[in-house]
């Protein structure tokens, strides 16, 4: 086991520095996550050799440019198991797919009565969209409570469903406390009422959750910097059916079929939302990214993962000082928490100064942090080459953390 994440780190060049002048202990992964070497010189390739804008077929370059932006759109179909290619739309990431859709859904002929369903864990980019739609259409916007454990309350589920709701977007995974929710028990609920379902799998895209097809959303976003990718690029997935009623939300070149300067036409899905040049590389940078991680043991590096949080989990739990929070045992490799009396920034200050890298604030959401009583947490969270020594480190640099401010 050790072997194959050595292995692994190998792949990953920035393991290798230094923070003053110790070793990075890379425990942020659910803001953004490293980045392996083989999608590093995808990038370095295209802007080495191959670079040409596409779509536009007039030489060999931008033919060739084409081919690999419609391979990494196979590569996303085949990943997260969508019917065709034309489901898959590359967008600047999570906030823009949402954005994209909470826009073009204002052209649905919704009234004053109608309502659009979150949750009270999502993060900002899958609730403030939502406030804009609501404010311009004069709609309301109702959220899913969290109990106390910081799971969903599946009983204020039910109880807010009606036939007024029309749209429900939820996260897959907590950023914020690492609960997966069960989506696909939420999702077959709101058939029943006809809703629209919306999933944000920002957090959940990495740890091998995602079947569109078995979850049966009609629609699901992520972002490419969460799954080794580079910024700058994500997708949004929308089922044919309803994608393809959805007006443009851009446009510009590349999304039309014909323009006169009163009136235009406009390509059918993919394309439909892909107006002006769209991130060559890094769309190629996410396909390979894909790649990879498909060529990884992954039930390996999960079990490791969940290893990794359990002992994280079982320290905190162990010391009287430290409060979890969410409680949840449907736990992403994500873990949150503060150290009484302490203020989570000062945390994360002594552990930076140990070379290790944490997230600590709201982490995007206020919404739930105000659930909790608190303004932020600690938030360790661990990926695909992280290993039990870097888990143990951790916990050593905490507790010294602990005895500094207490
Ligand atoms: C990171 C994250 C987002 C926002 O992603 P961007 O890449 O900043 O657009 C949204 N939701 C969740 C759950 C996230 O973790």
């Amino acid at each position: 086991m050790n072997n194959d994440i050595d292995d692994l780190r190998q792949q990953f060049p920035q393991l290798k520095r230094t923070i003053r002048g110790q070793p990075l202990l890379y425990l942020d992964n659910a803001a953004t996550t490293l980045k392996p070497l083989d999608m590093i010189q995808a990038l370095n390739s295209y802007y080495s050799n191959d670079v040409a804008n596409i779509h536009r077929g007039a030489h060999y370059l931008g033919d060739q440019g084409t081919s690999f932006y419609e391979s990494s759109r196979e590569t996303v179909r085949s990943f997260i198991n969508a019917e065709s290619r034309d489901e898959i739309v590359f967008t600047r990431g999570t906030t823009e797919g949402l954005n994209l859709l909470a826009n073009t859904f204002s052209s649905f002929p919704w009234n004053s009565e109608d309502e659009i369903l979150i949750s009270a864990m999502e993060h900002h980019s899958n609730i403030v969209p939502w406030q804009l739609l609501a404010q311009k259409r004069n709609l309301k916007l109702k959220a899913i409570p969290v109990t106390d454990r910081g799971e969903l309350d599946l009983d204020g589920l039910r109880k807010k469903l009606n036939h007024k709701v029309r749209v429900l977007s939820l996260t897959q995974v907590s950023n914020a406390l690492g609960t997966i929710n069960p989506v696909e028990e939420i999702i077959q609920i709101c058939k029943q009422w006809n809703i629209v379902t919306v999933i944000d799998a920002a957090q959940s895209i990495a740890l091998g959750l995602v079947d569109v097809q078995k979850m049966d959303c009609d629609f699901l976003v992520f972002s490419g910097h969460k799954i080794f990718a580079p910024n700058g690029v994500g997708v949004l997935y929308g089922k044919k059916k309803l994608f393809s009623q959805l007006p443009p939300f851009q446009g510009g070149g590349s999304m039309i079929r014909n323009v006169t300067i009163e009136e235009s036409s406009y390509l059918d899905l993919p394309h439909r939302f892909e107006a002006g040049t769209p991130p060559i590389a890094e769309v190629i940078g996410l396909g390979c990214a894909l790649e990879f991680l498909k060529k990884q043991n992954l039930v390996k590096i999960h079990e490791n993962e969940k290893k990794l949080t359990q002992i994280v989990l079982d320290f905190i739990r162990s010391q009287k000082n430290f409060r979890l929070v969410g409680q949840t045992n449907q736990r992403a490799p994500i873990v949150s928490f503060l150290i009484s009396g302490t203020h989570p920034n000062d945390v994360g200050h002594l552990l930076d100064q140990q070379g290790i890298a944490v997230r600590t604030g709201h982490h995007c959401c206020q919404p739930l942090m105000n659930r909790f009583g608190i303004t932020g947490t600690v938030r360790v969270s661990f990926s695909i080459y992280n290993t039990e020594h870097e888990a143990h480190s951790f916990l050593k640099a905490l507790d010294k953390v602990q005895r500094l401010l207490l």
